[in-house]
């Protein structure tokens, strides 16, 4: 089995002022700007991302954009390319978080467009899956990432797969308090590299990460860690201090 690096993210949704951003991308600095065995990222608001680049700046943490539209240029009034994120300095861009697709309706084929926009723009997309409590308790978790999975990612060519990140995010977990088990976290992650599989030339679904997201907390972090296909966690709350996103960051280090 492939050896995938831990990848720990933080998505701080519509929070924070400019001051609030850079203060917290410089405590986290100091805190993990150094931590080598594990890929680091935030996700600002658009307004902040070059800011908070600035003050990351030679550290080892990374900055991407929560969303972007998946034409490069255009008549799309309130819409930001992949190439003005790569051109601000970052590095990746969530795709698909479930409040994109449940608030602002974005469809699978929208998702689909935005994977192959960022991945042209040379970004490295994170793309969002995840069911409901709904489509959980009708059964219905495999039937749903199944068509996400496919949609998002059956025009990725085997080579830009390479760039893409997968975040299981159970919608009935985010921002709930109320976190995915470790074992039904595996469960959808196997799955997810099982789909990965049918998709992809051999190899390319070991290498691949899948992340888990939906209520991470420092307390939770290392037994999920601890799961064989969960690499890396999505973490939207805890993600806005810089003491438990640092913890999150540090999982099993002590
Ligand atoms: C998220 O929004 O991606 C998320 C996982 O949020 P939270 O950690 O707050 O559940």
């Amino acid at each position: 089995m492939a050896s995938r690096r831990p990848f720990l993210a933080g998505n701080w949704k519509m929070h924070g002022t400019r001051t609030e951003a850079v203060a917290l991308a410089s405590d986290l600095r100091a805190q993990v700007g150094d931590v080598a065995d594990r890929d680091i990222a935030v996700f600002p608001p658009f307004p902040f991302l070059e800011a908070v680049r600035n003050a990351l700046r030679g550290s080892r943490i990374e900055v991407g954009a929560q969303d972007c539209h998946a034409e490069p240029k255009g008549a799309y009034t309130g819409a930001v390319a992949p190439e003005m994120l790569r051109d601000a300095g970052c590095r990746y861009v969530l795709v698909g978080h479930s409040e994109r697709r449940s608030l602002f309706g974005e469809t699978d084929d929208v998702v689909a467009g935005k994977v192959l926009g960022a991945l042209r723009a040379g970004l490295m997309p994170i793309v969002c899956v995840g069911e409901t409590l709904a489509e959980r308790d009708a059964g219905k978790v495999e039937d749903v990432l199944r068509r996400q999975v496919n949609a998002a990612l059956l025009r990725v060519s085997p080579d830009r797969m390479e760039r893409v990140t997968v975040a299981y995010e159970p919608v009935w977990a985010i921002g709930t308090g109320r976190n995915a088990t470790p074992a039904q976290a595996e469960e959808a992650h196997a799955f997810i590299r099982h789909l990965l599989t049918a998709l992809f030339p051999a190899g390319q679904a070991d290498r691949t990460r899948i992340q888990y997201g939906g209520s991470v907390k420092p307390d939770n972090i290392a037994g999920l860690m601890r799961e064989p296909d969960v690499d890396g966690a999505l973490v939207g709350g805890a993600s806005l201090s810089a003491a438990s996103f640092a913890a999150i960051v540090r999982y099993g280090k002590g």
